[in-house]
């Protein structure tokens, strides 16, 4: 039976029919890149308030190299080309210049994530062999140290922007707000490009892993997306085009009006099969957890519609995978889409398909997933 059949669940149903073209375009999903979010281990110096993979000291595990290694050879293959590394913090995995070192011979562009704190000198070997890094921020020295859970969790922030932009290397901030600390964006943007980034990517925090026992106050409404744009759209008007500013909000008639990116997972394609088609044109971008295994989108969706594990990952596996499983991807983004054309204001796109993810199979029968 197949996996589509079996899933009874509010979301359940045909595919919307979005397309009629059966030309497939140069985007996959919302992103301009084929990307694989990796996630080698939840270790971490720091047990941040908000952490959705709720990472920490105390997790000592780590993803094989070896296994790692032969997993991103072949998503290579299947048309991934920028891998984002994050954790846990990734200066804590033991083996990442080899992986990084590897995943560069593979064809990849690399990235990191990094809370900062140990991005030193020591580090600048590794450092020195990435093609971006971004430091974490959630607001000013008194609201980041108290996320952070540590008194010098900002300066050393900053301290490691600055010596990562003397050495003329890219640097950009990742910042994740609190509803509270929205009208702390402007001071920590000024301070930030005055210590050297060239990039902001902002983003409201997730309800998801640790942050689900923040305060509800701390979450953000509707009108506070729309606060939050404004800063947003108002900084790239100061900032551009030196610094780049980007939000992880949209205004959701503009995600339906470019629909067409998603025409690689949802279109129909007479010529070439859906189970011979690359796995970066459906599903982008990838998530490589500490436990191995494969989701789409992100690191909290819903483990119904996980792809794979590393470990023994093939190529006729992910054949399978496209032909028997990718449906009820399928649905949940072709619907998610759908609703975009009459619903108001912004949306955290990934966000929202990882909460969607959950709900639809909240009154559900067990799935397939079982099979993995
Ligand atoms: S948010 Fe980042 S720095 Fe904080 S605990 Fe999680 S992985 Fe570590």
């Amino acid at each position: 039976m197949s996996m589509s059949s079996r899933v009874k669940h509010r979301c359940a149903g045909s595919i919307p029919n979005l397309w009629h073209s059966s030309t497939a375009t140069t985007r996959s999903g919302f992103l301009p890149e084929r990307i694989v979010h990796l996630h080698p281990t939840r270790l971490c110096n720091l047990s941040c308030l908000h952490c959705y993979s709720e990472s920490d000291p105390s997790h000592k595990e780590a993803l094989d190299p070896d296994v790692l290694g032969a997993a991103l050879g072949l998503l290579r293959a299947e048309g991934y080309v920028l891998l984002s590394l994050s954790g846990g913090e990734p200066l804590l995995y033991p083996p990442l210049r080899a992986v990084v070192e590897q995943s560069r011979e593979l064809g990849f562009r690399v990235t990191m994530i990094s809370n900062g704190l140990l991005a030193t000198k020591r580090m600048d070997s590794v450092l020195s062999l990435l093609d971006g890094v971004a430091i974490s921020f959630d607001g000013l020295a008194a609201t980041h140290n108290a996320m952070r859970r540590r008194s010098d969790a900002f300066e050393r922030a900053c301290a490691a922007v600055q010596r990562i932009a003397a050495t003329g290397r890219p640097v950009a901030a990742a910042i994740s707000l609190t509803r509270e600390a929205i009208p702390e964006l402007p001071d920590l943007a000024d301070h930030l490009v005055s210590l050297g980034v060239r990039a902001l990517q902002v983003r409201p925090v997730a309800r998801a892993g640790r942050a689900r026992s923040l305060a509800d106050c701390s979450f953000h409404s509707s009108s506070d997306y729309a606060r939050l744009y404004l800063v947003v759209l108002a900084l790239q008007k100061e900032l551009s085009p030196e610094v780049q500013v980007h939000c992880d909000l949209a205004p959701a008639k503009g995600l339906w009006q470019q629909r067409d990116a998603y025409s690689g997972l949802l279109g129909s394609c007479e010529t070439v099969p859906l189970e011979d088609r690359p796995l970066a044109d459906l599903v982008n971008p990838l998530v490589v957890i500490d436990t191995g295994l494969l989701k789409p989108i992100a690191y909290d969706f819903d483990g119904r519609f996980d792809v794979a594990s590393i470990d023994g990952l093939s190529s006729d596996y992910l054949r399978c995978y496209k032909r028997q499983r990718l449906p009820a991807l399928q649905k949940l983004i072709g619907g998610a889409l759908a609703s975009m054309q009459a619903r108001q204001g912004l949306v955290d796109w990934f966000d929202h398909c990882a909460r969607l993810s959950e709900d639809c199979f909240r009154t559900s029968a067990p799935i397939g997933s079982a099979e993995l």
